[in-house]
């Protein structure tokens, strides 16, 4: 089969021929149709420092993907030859503390699609069955290989509620821009979107921002306590991995309000705990996965039930062999998600 396969601790991939891998008792071979990049995938590309100490080569890489069960093992019993599926990329333990007490999303042995276990850039995958998830039949195959990141947007939301509130979203990367679509579909009453990307804001307009604002031309601080009578909001949903912008929203907050976090940064983050914490008495959520799979019902819902529509996020679609052209345009910032069809 053809795949995508980072071969040598170097910048670079290579689309080469490969064996069709086989399966154990509870494993299911799936013919993959429709894969996504995530920026993961890029830094694997691209050799960057966290790569270099989490990833091993040889590996083939890529976490999201829908497609199709071909084969299965004697001993499974959750899905059939024909079912279409996609999975959650966190290849869980299901017997440490975390698993065994409703936290598998932060799993102690979790093993990580398409990097610690060859993954989705490949006509075929063999994954657990313990990690399927059977798609609904209304959701298209783009929107099937999207699920993954968009349950990251929906643990971030919805943390807490959002009705009736207001928001800010600072990043507007493929995930904050599902998030906005989230936030809308869920019944925020303002949501102001930043990020210095204007390609990138002019989609988040489409998936339902009020205000979208780039950094680097307007005072965030000052659009966002204009537009909430400087009440400042009562939510905040951090996608930049960006120290200044995580001070923004820590600023922005009202008194009592909420941020989560997804955002990963590259080094320590300093910011004003006594100021902008704790005599603000406002409350924190690291988000990390997604909740398997709780979280997969309520995406499936979102994106089935029509109150969603990703379509303006999926903006590029390419073969899997022009893998590359995907790499350097989610490197440049000119998309939103950009597809592979396998
Ligand atoms: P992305 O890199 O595509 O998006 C980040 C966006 O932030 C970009 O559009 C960028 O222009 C913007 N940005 C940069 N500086 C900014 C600033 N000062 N103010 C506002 N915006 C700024 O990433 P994504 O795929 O959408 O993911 C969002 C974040 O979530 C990333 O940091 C990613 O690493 C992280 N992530 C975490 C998990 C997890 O499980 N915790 C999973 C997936 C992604
Ligand atoms: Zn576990």
């Amino acid at each position: 089969m053809k795949a995508v396969v980072k071969t040598k601790h170097a910048k670079g991939m290579e689309y080469k021929e490969v064996p069709v891998p086989k399966i154990g008792l509870r494993d299911v071979l799936i013919k993959v149709n429709v894969a996504s990049i995530c920026g993961t995938d890029v830094h694997i590309f691209d050799w960057t420092r966290w790569a270099q100490h989490r990833f091993t080569p040889p590996r083939i890489t890529g976490h999201e993907f829908v497609g199709n069960v071909v084969k299965i093992g004697e001993e499974v019993t959750r899905v059939k030859v024909g079912d279409r599926v996609s999975a959650e990329s966190h290849l869980t333990c299901g017997d440490c503390y975390q698993c065994n007490n409703g936290y598998s999303e932060v799993c102690r042995n979790f093993k990580l699609l398409g990097v610690d276990h060859d993954g989705t850039f490949a006509e075929f995958l063999v994954l657990p069955e313990h990690v399927l998830w059977k798609n609904d039949q209304k959701i298209p195959d783009e929107w099937a290989t999207i699920q993954e990141p968009f349950g990251n947007a929906v643990d971030t939301v919805l943390a807490e509620d959002v009705a009736a509130k207001t928001v800010l979203i600072l990043g507007a990367g493929p995930i904050g821009l599902f998030t906005t679509g989230i936030a809308k579909a869920c019944g925020a009453s303002l949501i102001v979107v930043s990020d210095p990307n204007n390609y990138r804001l002019a989609i988040s307009k489409k998936m339902g921002a009020h205000i979208a604002i780039n950094p680097r031309r307007q005072d965030v601080t000052h659009v966002v306590m204009e537009a909430t009578k400087n009440n400042g909001v009562d939510v905040v949903l951090e996608f930049s991995g960006n120290n200044q912008a995580l001070n923004q929203g820590l600023r922005t907050i009202t008194p009592g309000g909420r941020i989560s976090i997804l955002g990963i940064y590259e080094r320590r983050v300093n910011i004003d705990l006594n100021k902008d914490v704790i005599f603000k008495k406002i409350r924190i959520y690291g988000i990390t996965g997604r909740k398997i799979f709780s979280t997969w019902y309520k995406t499936s819902r979102f994106l089935s039930a029509g109150l969603v529509d990703p379509t303006p996020v999926i903006t590029h679609r390419f073969p899997l062999k022009d893998y590359e052209k995907g790499m350097k345009l989610m490197k440049d910032g000119k998309c939103g998600k950009v597809i592979l069809n396998v």
